[in-house]
């Protein structure tokens, strides 16, 4: 049997046997209510702005002459023993399949959320078959260079700075990674790439360098991708239509945290809709339906209890679950 799958079904095994909470994966059907249902009039309408949402925080936006991929992380390893203590590397022919079942020949930018690998490890070769360019922290230049990128293709953003292609504009904040494990911070993995990185290598060798909020604007609406943890006073002055936020970090911080993240990062911004991103389980291949993670790894139900808590006590935004594979016009609810 493939390690793939013994993990996975020792889980099931183990929450079956003890009942376990935090073994067990939240259900997906409580949510229906809270997915996206498409509108043909607006499916129908061309060159408008559209996002395509694949896993994780990878997030292709396109208004018809521009194309600018979030991440774009494809390959997402799912041999779990090779995975903790192995080396991995972008999977080209995923890479490539995943390109071609989208229609994307051409991309103009590829900003990256932070350099871990469930980010950063498809980007130079995503960027190698379009010609796009990356765009992120010094330590995500390290991985485009170890993989042999020209120079041209790599940026390191600066803070606040206006990235303009096309009709979007891309704008980086700095912002915090959500709290991982001690364990797991102990590796170095929230610290630098100082060299360039040769795949394959350890998942550890694919540090965090710096985590963004990055907006994407557009004349049709302006997009946040957040992490969900945050620095006091980060969005001051924005406004924000579509946040799409990674939902491990919410039950991470407390009450009085959530609060303040609910105040700064989506009341204040006037955000008109929540995407919650970065809740599946990234060692399953994107072609097959997406499963959110283990409650011990993340907790989709409590951030979805705060969330719709809100949304109903203040309305002025709503919640949406996005489809995978699915071009979503991104104009304001
Ligand atoms: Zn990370």
């Amino acid at each position: 049997m493939n390690s793939r799958f013994i993990f996975p079904s020792l889980l099931l095994f183990l929450s079956a046997l003890t009942g376990c909470y935090s073994l067990q994966t939240p259900d997906m059907q409580a949510y229906e209510a809270y997915s996206y249902h498409p509108d043909r009039s607006q499916t129908a309408a061309k060159g408008s702005l559209k996002v395509t949402f694949l896993g994780t925080s990878s997030l292709y936006f396109n208004d018809g002459e521009t194309g600018i991929l979030v991440d774009g992380f494809f390959t997402r390893p799912g041999n779990l023993p090779q995975l903790f203590f192995g080396q991995i590397a972008s999977d080209h022919q995923i890479v490539r399949q995943t390109l071609e079942r989208l229609g994307i020949t051409h991309l103009d930018a590829i900003p990256v959320f932070h350099s871990h690998y469930d980010h950063a490890m498809d980007a130079p070769e995503i960027a190698r078959l379009t010609g796009a360019q990356i765009l992120g922290s010094q330590s995500t230049t390290m991985i485009g260079r170890g993989a042999g990128l020209p120079e041209h293709q790599l940026k390191v953003v600066e803070l606040g700075r206006e990235y303009h292609f096309g009709k979007f504009m891309l704008r980086f904040t700095e912002s915090k990674h959500v709290p991982l494990p001690g364990l797991i911070e102990s590796t170095g993995m929230m610290g630098e790439i100082a060299e360039p990185l040769h795949q394959p290598a350890s998942l550890y060798a694919y540090a965090e360098g710096m985590t963004y909020a990055i907006e994407v604007s557009h004349p049709e609406g302006t997009s946040m991708l957040h992490s969900g943890a945050f620095l006091p006073g980060e969005f001051q002055g924005r406004k924000i239509d579509t946040l799409f936020l990674c939902t491990p970090g919410l039950p991470k911080l407390n009450e009085a945290e959530r609060e303040q993240f609910y105040q700064e990062i989506i009341r204040a911004p006037g955000v008109k809709r929540v995407v919650p991103v970065h809740w599946d389980d990234f060692t399953r291949p994107l072609t097959e339906p997406l499963v959110p993670l283990p409650r011990f790894a993340e907790d989709l139900d409590a951030a979805m209890s705060f969330l719709i808590n809100k949304s109903q006590q203040q309305p002025g935004f709503e919640i949406r679950f996005f489809p995978t594979w699915e071009a979503v016009p991104l104009t304001s609810p």
